[in-house]
């Protein structure tokens, strides 16, 4: 994909699992080809940015020789699984690295699944201690607490297909297969289930899917940010969870962890939505140790680190639609933002535009680049209506100022 820094070009990982020799393998391609620059998105995914046309052939190359890339422009394009970051390690109703492959095969394979949009995503949960909840997906496999499987559709949060766990992706297919056919009805007019949802009504899918939903009360709590960073523990896997600000690593950060995950831990890092990588580790000890060498590199180890309070797009001049820059403030704006979180964690969101990228949800305070300044919304995402409009830097800073001191103006 162009960007405004080069081409940026996706590490296609299919499930959570990365080994050490790919994230070491991913620093040196990023570094030979690329700006230095590697993104760990909202997918779960690694992307290099900076490529040129000199050096793509060259990075794609390198790409395939470490088993990262999708084996053609169809697969890369349909080829969207978030899985359970501790899958297969521990306990979970199913193992959602083999239902990746297994998935990535089937949308590959099949020649209507290879009609989705380019961003449909599938997300499947083992209903183990890393919760998916707060990622949207159109289509949620998701372990729930009496061992059944719950198939749900963007949109449609208090309905569900239960099933074994054996039969979920099955359904999971039924759904996307259904959704292609009735967006081929619809003249393409929809690229995700939530608009499909939003304009034909909760039935249309599963009816066309032959599908029958019924009322969910089973929900799944979004995974706190404590069980993420740090040394970790959940029942027999040891983990590190390390992160970079706004999921920006420096090909010398990721070859770093990857040298950790070598030396320390079992050679095997976990990839998550939530801009931290996982170096799982043989034991608590272990785990404790690689904490300290991230800090040596001014890594976030800790759920309290004030960076995570602030979530940003990489705006201008990154990004071509970008109004202002968005990442130039932040390390002035977090102490504050951390003073306004949400339950998420969260309290600052700046979108280069309207688009927000970023964050689709509400947040505390979203600051919205405009012609001058931002203009800013509380309690809303980057589409919402602003309290304030064109506000200076020294301005913004006035008005979170007020909130961090609890009086909201
Ligand atoms: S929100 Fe707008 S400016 Fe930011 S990355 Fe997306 S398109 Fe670019």
């Amino acid at each position: 994909m162009p960007s405004g820094d080069g081409l940026l070009i996706r590490a296609k990982a299919v499930g959570s699992c990365m080994s050490a020799a790919q994230a070491q393998g991913i620093a040196k391609i990023a570094k030979a080809c690329g700006n230095g620059l590697i993104d760990l998105s909202q997918r779960a995914q690694l992307q290099l940015r900076g490529i040129s046309e000199a050096t793509i052939a060259e990075a794609l190359r390198r790409l395939d020789a470490i088993g990262m890339l999708a084996p053609n422009a169809d697969a890369e394009r349909v080829t969207n699984i978030i899985a359970s970051p501790l899958a297969g390690l521990a306990p979970g109703a199913f193992d959602a690295n083999q239902m990746a492959a297994v998935l990535a095969g089937e949308l590959q394979r099949d020649a209507t699944l290879r009609a989705l949009p380019p961003k449909f995503l599938f997300m499947l949960d083992d209903g183990g201690a890393l919760s998916l909840a707060d990622v949207e997906a159109d289509i949620r496999i998701e372990a729930i607490a009496n061992g059944e499987v719950a198939i749900r559709i963007a949109g449609v949060p208090d309905r569900a297909v239960f099933v074994a766990a054996d039969e979920a992706l099955d359904v999971g297919l039924r759904f996307a297969r259904a959704f292609v056919e009735l967006r081929a009805q619809h003249a393409y007019a929809f690229k995700r289930v939530r608009t499909l949802v939003e304009a034909l009504g909760a039935e249309a899918l599963p009816d066309a899917a032959g599908l029958t939903m019924r009322v969910s009360k089973e929900s799944r709590t979004i995974a706190p940010r404590a069980r993420i960073f740090g040394p970790q523990r959940c029942g027999a896997v040891a983990y590190a969870g390390v992160g970079a600000p706004f999921g920006r690593w420096r090909a010398d950060e990721l070859a770093a962890v990857a040298e950790f995950a070598q030396d320390e831990g079992t050679g095997e890092l976990r990839l998550t939505p939530w801009r931290a990588l996982l170096i799982v580790t043989p034991d608590n000890e272990a785990a404790r140790r690689v904490i300290s060498r991230a800090q040596d590199h001014d890594l976030i180890t800790s759920s309290n680190d004030q960076r995570l309070a602030v979530i940003a797009c990489p705006g201008a001049p990154e990004c071509p639609q970008a109004l202002a820059e968005t990442r130039a403030h932040v390390m002035e704006l977090a102490p504050l933002a951390q003073k306004i979180v949400g339950a998420d964690g969260v309290g600052l969101h700046l979108s280069g535009c309207a688009k927000g990228c970023a964050r689709q949800s509400a947040s505390p305070i979203t600051l919205l680049a405009c012609a001058e300044g931002f203009d800013l919304i509380e309690n809303g995402g980057a589409d919402g209506a602003p309290r304030f409009r064109s506000l200076t830097f020294e301005a913004v800073m006035r008005e979170l100022s007020a909130r961090a001191a609890g009086r909201p103006q």
